[in-house]
């Protein structure tokens, strides 16, 4: 079982890093743990060109050229959780809906239409309303049209997860939200979120029922940022001791204004979030990094080939948004309204290839799937 240190023991390590330790990680092949913690120091910020230099030559050597793009498909807004930050926590009054199978369809082929290949399913948490036999059966309806489906909804049980794998999920996102628990106590202000722990082991259900891939992640301001990058860090290194064969991914979201008015509680700027993704590629090549429409046009195009591999395009986080103008409340307000064709054409003309293929259902072993069963 995964087991976060302390919050404060985290901070502690950062603090005491040395500009020797610095250099160090900036030279070393694998900077691993120490490393970590100091490429993400406050003594590694006069050196972030030279990060994002490491970091770019070692995105190139894994990745190639290219940057995967996709668009999240927001099935529900109803939800169990009372999340202090997020516009669709049970607190805020606002007309919610869950989309039903021909509307959840409709919003898929205009993204279908649009160019996507890849979906992330998303929906608030809400089991009553949007569980597991609604997502098996979408999955069933919509694995033939697409090359990969995610999901981003609430934890599930391995065999849960297992049986969503399936249908044709194949790959899970579990945010943690924040590895300091003192703060996770105060914003999630009840439902079954509230419990830390669950959601801390979720990632690893997600492996253990074979999924392709797992995505973690910590919402940015909420607590310090540079120990929620070492907490990353080490969960990554976790799952890849124990779950070797499964693919991992990190994503940075910082927030985003939201129904609510929930006011960040730590400050990110764009140059934190920088060395952080930097910081992170440096330890772990292999990693998948995550950039979304939260973040500015001018900031994504500006990060492209410095470390991100994943940009989603286009995105709208209200259920039916696709096709319908005013679909109701989003989750949170998005900051690169461009469309699919302007993040590729601004992908390309950095000369990286934006791929919106790049897994089909024909590579899984099929018996990797009864494994599953
Ligand atoms: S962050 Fe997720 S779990 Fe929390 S209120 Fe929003 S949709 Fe619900």
């Amino acid at each position: 079982m995964f087991v976060i240190p302390e919050f404060s023991a985290l901070q502690d390590a950062i603090s005491r890093v040395t500009e020797a330790e610095v250099l160090q990680a900036l030279n070393a092949d694998l900077p691993g743990m120490a490393g970590l913690a100091a490429l993400l120091s406050p003594l590694a910020e006069p050196h972030l060109r030279a990060m994002a230099k490491r970091s770019a030559i070692i995105t190139s050597q894994r990745f190639g050229k290219t940057i995967q793009v996709y668009a999240p498909l927001y099935l529900s807004s109803y939800c169990a959780n009372r999340c202090a930050y997020c516009g669709f926590s049970a607190d805020n009054v606002i007309d919610r809906r869950v989309l039903t199978f021909a509307e959840a369809e409709n919003e898929a082929m205009i993204l279908h239409q649009r160019g996507f290949s890849h979906l992330l399913l998303v929906s608030g948490e809400a089991p009553a309303k949007l569980g597991v036999d609604y997502l098996e059966e979408l999955a069933l309806r919509l694995r033939d049209r697409f090359a990969a489906l995610s999901i981003e909804v609430q934890p599930l049980a391995t065999e849960e997860y297992a049986r969503l794998f399936r249908a044709g999920i194949t790959s899970v996102a579990v945010y943690q939200e924040t590895y300091d628990r003192a703060v996770y106590e105060q914003v999630h202000l009840g439902g079954p979120k509230a419990d830390f722990d669950y959601r801390l082991e979720s990632p690893a259900r997600v492996a253990a029922a074979g999924m392709r891939e797992v995505g973690i992640g910590a919402l940015l301001g909420l607590s310090d940022w540079r120990a929620e990058g070492l907490a990353l860090g080490l969960h990554l290194a976790w799952l890849r001791r124990h779950y070797w064969r499964t693919g991992l991914t990190v994503s940075f979201p910082r927030l985003r204004p939201a129904q609510g008015e929930f006011k960040p509680l730590h400050s990110v700027s764009e140059r934190n979030l920088s060395q952080m993704i930097f910081a992170l590629r440096i330890f772990d090549p292999d990693v998948g990094l995550y950039l979304s429409t939260r973040e500015e046009a001018r900031y994504r195009d500006g990060m492209i080939g410095l470390g991100p591999t994943r940009y989603s395009a286009g995105s709208c986080t209200a259920p039916g948004g696709y096709g319908q103008a005013d679909a109701g409340v989003e989750q949170f307000e998005v900051g690169d309204n461009r469309s699919l064709a302007e993040v590729c054409a601004a992908i390309q003309q950095k000369g990286f290839d934006p791929v919106r293929k790049d897994w089909d259902a024909v590579f899984q072993a099929k018996g990797d799937r009864q494994q599953a069963a």
